[in-house]
């Protein structure tokens, strides 16, 4: 292998000719460099061959992968074509995606970072800015899904809300739950949202939905009953077993107001305290707790008995979906 095309492999530079490497006026490597024939006078957007425009805006640099510590650049000349179906457009580079200013083994790098790292390494790694890294992974994840259907053969999913800015804006997320995988996720959590989300998955795909899990939202039931009556709508467990522990709470409400009116004053204060040993996953409980849980068993069967179909109903779903069903239908 010549030397050229050394430099070609180090600076992650395909299909390209390497015309001279230099080190740079502060320390920076470049590499100057042209697309092979086949490569040259190509739509940036469609890639299609056009006819030659004009030198645009003269050379390029485009940041690649570092060299051991040392800054590397690819350096090129930036001619625009006139597309048939874009007008005049810079030309593709084979090294890099359309107006990037990274080749594509950083950028592929700097988007798998930024989904394993934390925001900070991936910025003080890459050595860039952390709105530079978020434009990155919008260009990898546009490309990843041009070249995968996300939205294509969904059965069961999974729709859920997230908040981000400290709580004061949310998304709407979408998970297949065969595949485990993230598969839609827009601003917003309303109708609106949800409705954008049916559109694009379009009537055929949305017949093919069998099983929504959600919470209880009207926001979410609505849209979905309304395109896909026959889709199961399911409620995550966390929200089935908050529905319990409200039930668990109302017959504590109830049981105290009965001791209150009784003139039973010890009871009373004793279950009014009882409340988070109730609450809590018999895991997490304080050594008090457990024994005012203790002594809610001695004193009151009723209340006890609310407690234990609570952690029953807990328990189901940490059994694998067999033993639930089983559990579920004897109980
Ligand atoms: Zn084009």
């Amino acid at each position: 292998m010549c030397g050229t095309r050394v430099w070609a492999r180090l600076a992650g530079l395909q299909r390209a000719v390497v015309e001279r490497v230099w080190i740079g006026s502060e320390g920076e490597l470049v590499v100057s460099a042209r697309p092979v024939w086949r490569e040259r006078d190509r739509c940036g957007i469609c890639r299609r061959r056009s006819p030659g425009f004009d030198l645009g805006e003269g050379r390029r640099r485009w940041r690649a992968l570092d060299l051991g510590t040392t800054l590397a650049f690819a350096e090129a000349d930036a001619p625009r074509v006139s597309c048939r179906r874009h007008g005049v457009v810079v030309c593709a580079v084979p090294w890099a995606r359309h107006r990037s200013r990274f080749t594509r083994a950083f950028e592929d790098q700097a988007a798998w970072l930024a989904v394993n790292t934390s925001k900070t390494a991936v910025a003080q790694l890459m050595r860039v800015a952390w709105r530079t890294v978020a434009a990155i992974c919008e260009r990898v994840a546009d490309e990843a899904t041009g070249e995968v259907d996300l939205l294509g053969g969904l059965r069961r999913i999974g729709i859920d809300e997230i908040s981000h800015r400290k709580g004061h804006r949310y998304l709407t997320v979408v998970v297949c739950h065969d595949s485990g995988r993230l598969v839609w996720a827009a601003a917003g959590r309303d109708r609106r949202t949800i409705d954008a989300f049916l559109d694009a998955l379009g009537e055929e795909r949305c017949k093919q939905i069998e099983l929504v899990s959600a919470d209880m939202a009207a926001w979410v039931a609505g849209p979905i009953s309304e395109r896909r009556p026959q889709a199961e709508l399911c409620l995550d467990p966390i929200n089935v077993v908050m529905l319990a522990t409200d039930a668990l709470d109302e017959i504590r409400r109830e049981v105290w107001n009965d001791a209150r009116r009784a003139g039973d004053v010890a009871a009373a204060t004793d279950l009014k305290g009882a409340r988070y040993a109730l609450w809590k996953n018999p895991e997490n409980l304080t050594d008090r707790q457990k024994l005012k849980l203790a002594d809610v068993q001695k004193t009151n069967q009723r209340l006890y008995r609310a407690y234990l179909l609570k952690e029953q109903l807990r328990q189901i779903y940490r059994l694998p979906a067999a033993a639930a069903t089983g559990c579920s239908r004897r109980g």
